[in-house]
C-alpha cells in the first residue's frame, strides 16, 4: 500500500483512506481513543467503517446500585451513536458479547472474529496492541491478541473451512496505545467528530472522562483539552497540528515472517 514516507527513523503518514476498515476494540468507548479522528477523516473520504467491540462494557462503573445488563445495553446503544458522530452507519457495529473483564483470545473468540473480518473485507484493521509493555488491562492485550489471530486465520482457507466464507488478506494494521509507534494519521480536520464519538459514551462521563452533573460544561472542556493535547504531542515535528499514533503493520502475506 502507497503512503507518504519520511526519512528515516521518522513515522510514516497519510494512508490512503481505504475502501473498508474494521477497528476492534475490547470495550465500547476503545475504539474512539484510539482512533477516532482516523476513522471519522477516511468515512469523510468515502471509506465504508465498521466496529467490532469484544465485550459488552457491563464493568464500566463506579456505581455499586448499576445493573449490569442494563449497563451494556446503553453501551451499545452508545457505541452505534458514536459510529454515527464518525461518520459510519450505525448497523456497522458488531458486538462480540464476551463478559467485561473476562475476555481471552481463545479458539471460539477467535472463531467470531474471523467471520466478522472474512465478512467485512477490510483493507486496514486496527486495534490495541497487545505487545505494549506493562499493558495490565487484560481485556485490551487480549483484544489486540485475538485481532491478530484472526487476521492469520482470515487469510487462509485452511483455517475453519466449516464458516463457507472466502478467506480475506487485509493490506495493513494499525495499533493504537503502541508501544514503538511509526505511524501518525493527520486528524487536524476531524477533532470535532473524534470528540462527538468519545461523548455518545455518556454512561462513561463520571468514571472515565471526568465530567460530573453540575460541572459538565467545564468538565468537557478539560477533557477536550486533554484529548485533543494527546493528539498534539503525537504530531509534534510532523507538519500538522493533530495526530493519531500507531504501530503499523503492513502485510503481505500474514501466514509467513
Ligand atoms: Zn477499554
Amino acid at each position: 500500500m502507497p503512503h507518504q514516507s519520511t526519512t528515516p527513523g521518522r513515522p510514516s503518514h497519510g494512508l490512503p483512506a481505504p475502501a473498508r476498515v474494521l477497528a476492534v476494540g475490547a470495550h465500547p468507548d476503545d475504539v474512539e481513543y484510539g482512533a477516532g479522528g482516523t476513522l471519522a477523516k477516511w468515512a469523510a473520504a468515502g471509506s465504508e467503517i465498521h466496529t467490532v467491540i469484544c465485550t459488552d462494557g457491563s464493568k464500566g462503573t463506579w456505581d455499586p446500585a448499576s445493573d449490569p445488563l442494563e449497563l451494556a445495553s446503553r453501551r451499545q446503544a452508545e457505541q452505534r451513536d458514536a459510529m454515527v458522530a464518525l461518520g459510519g452507519k450505525a448497523d456497522n457495529v458488531g458486538f462480540l458479547g464476551w463478559l467485561d473483564g473476562e475476555l481471552t483470545a481463545g479458539l471460539r473468540q477467535r472463531w467470531q472474529l474471523t467471520h466478522w473480518i472474512r465478512l467485512c473485507r477490510p483493507t486496514v484493521l486496527l486495534g490495541h496492541d497487545p505487545w505494549r509493555r506493562y499493558l495490565i488491562q487484560t481485556d485490551h492485550r487480549e483484544a489486540g491478541f485475538l485481532l491478530t489471530d484472526a487476521l492469520v486465520a482470515a487469510a487462509d482457507h485452511t483455517y475453519f473451512p466449516e464458516m463457507r466464507l472466502p478467506p480475506h488478506r487485509a493490506e495493513a494494521m494499525l495499533l493504537w496505545d503502541a508501544d514503538e509507534p511509526d505511524h501518525v494519521e493527520d486528524v487536524d480536520d476531524h477533532l470535532d467528530a473524534k470528540l462527538a464519538a468519545l461523548l455518545a459514551h455518556r454512561s462513561q462521563y463520571r468514571n472515565s472522562m471526568g465530567i460530573h452533573p453540575g460541572t459538565e460544561e467545564s468538565d468537557t472542556a478539560a477533557f477536550r483539552a486533554r484529548i485533543t493535547g494527546k493528539l498534539a504531542r503525537q504530531a509534534a515535528g510532523l507538519g500538522f497540528g493533530h495526530g493519531e499514533a500507531f504501530k503499523i503493520l503492513r502485510l503481505t502475506d500474514p501466514n509467513e515472517g
